[in-house]
């Protein structure tokens, strides 16, 4: 995990962190430094696109670093409501997108704070979308980290060329070795 240097005039899609994947993800440091809850988003986060199931070498890595948080959940845009098995294997809750409270609406991220029972100080995102994720999270007063998303994408955002565009965003915040390192 990379911290970024970030200013007042940082964009808020440039992240805090960045994780080449989620077992890269320093949790202890993240206490360390006052987070108390953590939200992760589900796809290409978890699990891949519309995925059920984390691979078993994540699920353990994750519950092995559960007790280091008070709570922490799933935040997920998926409508389908086929995230509660995921959940309950690393004991976390889940807030679903609604068709008006999306990510990355403020409302959305409120949800999870009333979720959480938590502040925004003491709150970390995980995701792979820098809009969706990092930059709604960030403007809901969040830690952001930004992880390099697992295998299959959603078909927009291949159509879309998110990724790269979103490498693109970040090659001005990171030397270009490192955003290559994030997403070989
Ligand atoms: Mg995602």
């Amino acid at each position: 995990m990379i911290a970024l240097k970030r200013g007042a005039r940082t964009p808020r899609f440039v992240p805090d962190y960045m994780a080449s994947s989620l077992d890269d993800i320093d949790f202890a440091l993240l206490k360390k430094h006052g987070i108390h809850y953590v939200a992760f988003d589900a796809d290409s986060t978890l699990v891949n696109f519309r995925g059920k199931t984390m691979m078993r070498v994540t699920k353990q890595f994750l519950r092995s670093k559960r007790h280091l948080f008070k709570k922490w959940c799933i935040a997920s845009n998926r409508i389908t409501n086929d995230l509660q098995p995921l959940a309950n294997s690393i004991e976390a809750k889940v807030v679903r997108a609604t068709l008006f409270t999306r990510k990355p609406s403020k409302r959305f991220f409120e949800r999870v704070y009333k979720e959480l029972n938590s502040k925004p100080a003491e709150t970390a995102m995980i995701g792979d979308k820098l809009i969706a994720d990092m930059w709604g999270a960030k403007r809901a007063g969040m830690t952001t980290i930004w992880v390099g998303g697992l295998g299959n994408d959603n078909p927009l955002d291949r159509i879309f060329r998110t990724r790269q565009v979103e490498r693109k965003l970040m090659s001005a915040y990171r030397p270009v070795e490192n955003i290559k390192k994030l997403k070989p």
